[in-house]
């Protein structure tokens, strides 16, 4: 009888938060099943019950027509459940056969067989039709070649449902490829294969059936035969972000040279071939998913990615940023995606993190006075909206992160700052301090500052960009603008 496997209302809590709400999942030999949802929809905790990983609050996992209320890893692994994670678990120096035991190494003599450790791995790689010699060292291999080693691990411990969780984020769409014929080839001998992944394009190419969470909950099941593009992404994100208010279109001023420019410009394995430009008195967002190199985009305009082919140009002048320090100088401000690790000093007065990029300005024959710095956050505080107890000298880390936020924005604009560019600005901020950003950030564009952000929020894109240039997998994929910027074409060129 073919394997079957289906989780029944399973619930599960993390610190009292209820993030999977009494779902159900049905995998079947010989059958591929893709999860599709958006970051956080709880595709992990989901497998991971599966799995064994996690303990589920309620519901059942029923494997040959036993249902368990629970399972450990063990017991997930001798019902022939195995999951493939992103993050590798195999040893590195250690070979592919060798790798392929690990844990079961097979013993003669009280001696490892290692005979057999290598035939053994000959055998599966062999049935697995995959060209990779036995005998070498897991770091020589490829991306790719490591996933199909952590999979045959896997069969030869009689895997009968193999769990991918996200496999192809850190693959080449050659090494994509691969791994979708050999996918295929798997279901074709009978194994049970849930793929999860929040790429649609994938779906397509290597699903039977696709399920979509969102919020905890199954949002759609289809046959993927039955289902389009669009079913999808409605599903993924529900219709009521569709109707998310776009920003009042701001006047242009392209008769001017734009404040940076890049012109097919490449960085190492970073970045290749994007050309993009962004004018003053406009906010232009490059989004993309993590990993698709939009970030690393902006961070070049900060001297913190040399380009290494095409050009940089800021204010109609090619420059080549030997780092920050030199990006500050084109008048360029910047806010990273970590505030504690990029710029924001914790424990010290937010005046002086106003203060800090503009000391030379603001201080005398060596001297920042407490009363300049003070008069710097103060012209600062109220523009910006900054939520604190107006004191100049109250601590940066009891602000919260929004307000952190908006006291970075100070800095670069007390220094004058006609370029801003922001990574991920609203990671980790809370949703009414978001809108507050959005604002200052609007206002400031409306000033004639250029505005720069790479953004993995699609929804921070439809609300604060006037135009947007989706990246994946480090290159430019199409560029939006004005009331073309919706949740859907942005999600849908962003997986393409
Ligand atoms: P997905 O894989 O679809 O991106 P996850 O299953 O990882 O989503 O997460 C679902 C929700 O559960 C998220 O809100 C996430 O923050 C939360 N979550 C996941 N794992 C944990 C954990 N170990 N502790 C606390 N919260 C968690
Ligand atoms: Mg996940």
């Amino acid at each position: 009888m073919a394997f079957a496997l289906r989780a029944s209302e399973i619930r599960k809590s993390f610190g009292g938060v209820e993030v999977l709400h009494g779902v159900d999942l049905d995998a079947a030999g010989g059958s591929v099943l893709a999860l599709l949802g958006e970051n956080g929809a709880g595709k992990s905790t989901l497998v991971k019950i599966i799995a064994g990983d996690y303990t589920p609050d309620g519901g059942a996992v029923i494997v040959d027509d036993t249902p368990y209320s629970s399972l450990t890893p063990i017991d997930a692994q001798r019902l022939g459940v195995a999951i493939i994670f992103q993050e590798f678990q195999d040893a590195p120096t250690l070979t592919v056969a060798e790798n392929i035991s690990m844990g079961r190494l097979p013993h003669r003599g009280g001696l490892v067989n290692w005979g057999e450790v290598n035939r053994r791995a000959a055998k599966i790689l062999r049935e697995l039709e995959v060209d990779i010699d036995p005998q070498a060292r897991i770091d020589t291999l490829r991306v790719g070649e490591r996933q199909i080693v952590e999979i045959a691990r896997a069969l030869s411990r009689s895997a009968r449902l193999l769990i991918l969780d996200e496999p192809t984020a850190a693959l080449s769409q050659h090494e994509a490829d691969r791994l979708f014929t050999f996918i295929r080839r798997l279901r074709g001998q009978g194994v049970a294969i849930i793929y999860i992944t929040h790429r649609l394009d994938e779906v397509f190419a290597i699903a039977d059936k696709v399920q979509v969470l969102r919020d905890g909950s199954t949002a759609l099941l289809a046959e993927v035969k039955d289902t389009d593009r669009s079913s999808l992404i409605e599903a993924m994100v529900g219709r009521h972000l569709e109707e998310l208010p776009r920003p009042e279109p701001l006047p242009r001023h392209d008769e001017v040279a734009p404040s940076i420019r890049w012109r097919g410009a490449a960085s190492g394995n970073e970045f290749e071939d994007i050309s993009l430009d962004v004018h003053k008195g406009e906010i232009v967002a490059i989004y993309g998913k993590l990993g698709s190199g939009a970030a690393e985009v902006g961070e070049s305009a900060y001297g913190l990615h040399p380009i290494t082919a095409g050009a940089l140009e800021i204010k109609a002048e090619a420059v080549t940023l030997s780092g920050p320090v030199a990006a500050v100088h084109k008048g360029v401000g910047f806010l990273p995606a970590e505030r504690k690790a990029g710029g924001a000093f914790m424990v010290r007065p937010v005046a002086e993190n106003v203060a800090v990029a503009s000391w030379q300005r603001l201080s005398t024959m060596g001297f920042l006075r407490r009363s300049t710095e003070s008069k710097a956050y103060r012209r600062w505080h109220d523009r910006l909206g900054i939520r604190s107890r107006n004191d100049p000298r109250q601590v940066m880390g009891t602000l919260s992160g929004g307000n952190q936020q908006k006291v970075l924005l100070g800095r670069w604009l007390e220094r004058n700052s006609d370029v801003l560019v922001l990574i991920e600005p609203t990671r980790g901020v809370d949703v009414g301090a978001r809108q507050d950003i959005y604002a200052a950030l609007r206002k400031l564009a409306e000033a004639g500052v250029a505005v720069l952000i790479a953004t993995s929020d699609y929804e921070e894109a439809v609300q604060v960009a006037d135009r947007v240039y989706v990246m994946a997998k480090g290159r430019m994929v199409t560029e939006l603008t004005g009331p073309a910027v919706t949740s859907g074409r942005l999600l849908e060129a962003s997986g393409g």
